[in-house]
């Protein structure tokens, strides 16, 4: 099968969309671009509006060719991680990178801009195909909170595809479910030198609890982590308050519970430990999911990605995705590849070769729909 993706076309609107700054919270002006942009394409750009500043998901469908096809969904987001403002892009022997001092926004631009250019191909080639729903999300980065916030009567697809993920040959099937923790410990504060024995030191509390919790890679499928600590008010006081941070996720639902218990009770132990009082949240984030490997959308991927000549494999994520609440809303969906590396540094970088194969994935995708389900 061969393929005319305009990669130069592709390649011109990824460094346009990359030049306007959209850190999360902050996407409106980009969803205004895109608007435009699907709008001189022919399609209705609507915003749930569910963001802050005008900010929402956006929501077009290009109708399909076939209509009695079923509809499918592609997901991405328009929302950037922090150093993300300013963003100079350069290439440089066919790959994209910044100046060095911002992430580039391949994360997830390059996905946005190869809808746009698959949605000119289908237009332009008009293979079969059913309807293709395009969804935009915003607050990605910040835990999902556009998908989060998705009124899923908004979407008619059944079967899905979130592009975002570095490796063009692997089509995640699993993710797991995680969820946060915040525990505040409340001592008693006393002057360190001349009356310790009247304080209870929340920080010996803390010390406590998370030396006997597992953490780091706990299992095979399971991972916890203290990530943030803070506390104390002066080198001469016994503190009175520390404030910890931290999170477990893990593939298999029972096993988080299971970690979460076990955290739970540690953080209860250190704290009785010296007659600290202590207060646990524990907030799920997300939900994981497990899609079969003959699931419909990941047959579809696989097949796509093979007619591309990638050779591609299943396998699971350490972290969410869009996919996360769309499966929660009754949309399987499969995560694919966009070929960017060091998202989330200011060494990311995708190779001009990536976009093209995005766009390429996403006209293969529809096309491999028609074939699988009509
Ligand atoms: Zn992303």
């Amino acid at each position: 099968m061969s393929y005319s993706v305009d990669a130069e076309r592709l390649l011109r609107q990824f460094l346009e969309f990359v030049r306007i700054d959209s850190p999360s919270f902050e996407e409106a002006k980009f969803e205004e671009v895109l608007t435009r942009e699907l709008a001189a394409l022919g399609l209705f750009a609507k915003n749930d509006a569910t963001g802050r500043e005008g900010a929402g998901n956006l929501m077009a469908t290009l109708p399909g060719t076939d209509p009695t096809l079923p509809p499918i969904l592609f997901a991405t987001h328009v929302d950037t991680v922090e150093p993300g403002r300013g963003i100079k892009p350069r290439v440089e022997d066919g790959i994209v990178y910044t100046d060095g001092s911002t992430v580039l926004g391949a994360d997830n631009k390059a996905a946005v801009a190869a809808t746009l250019e698959a949605i000119r191909y289908l237009q332009a080639a008009k293979p079969r195909h059913g309807d293709v729903e395009f969804l935009y999300t915003w607050g990605e980065e910040q835990g999902l909170l556009g998908s989060a916030a998705l009124d899923p009567a908004a979407l008619r697809s059944r079967i899905g595809f979130v592009v975002d993920n570095h490796d063009m040959s692997k089509v995640v099937t699993q993710a797991p479910s995680q969820t946060t923790l915040v525990a505040t410990y409340t001592g008693k504060a006393a002057h360190a030198g001349s009356e310790p024995e009247k304080g209870i030191s929340a920080i010996v509390a803390a010390a406590k609890a998370i030396a006997q919790m597992p953490l780091g890679r706990v299992d095979f499928e399971t991972t916890a982590n203290v990530g943030k600590i803070n506390g104390g008010s002066a080198r001469n006081a016994i503190p009175e308050r520390v404030v910890l941070e931290g999170e477990a996720r893990s593939l298999d639902a029972q096993k988080l519970e299971r970690q979460v218990a076990t955290m739970t009770a540690a953080l209860q132990a250190g704290g009785d430990a010296v007659g600290a009082r202590v207060e646990i949240k524990w907030q799920p984030q997300y939900h994981g999911y497990h899609l079969a490997d003959d699931s419909l959308p990941v047959r579809i991927a696989l097949a796509a990605l093979a007619t591309l000549g990638i050779d591609a494999h299943t396998g699971s994520m350490g972290g969410g995705t869009d996919g996360n609440h769309l499966v929660a809303k009754g949309v399987p969906c499969a995560v694919v590849g966009v070929g960017y590396a060091e998202i989330h540094s200011t060494r990311e970088n995708i190779p001009v070769e990536n976009l093209r194969r995005t766009a390429e994935l996403i006209v293969a995708v529809a096309e491999e729909t028609a074939k699988q389900a009509g």
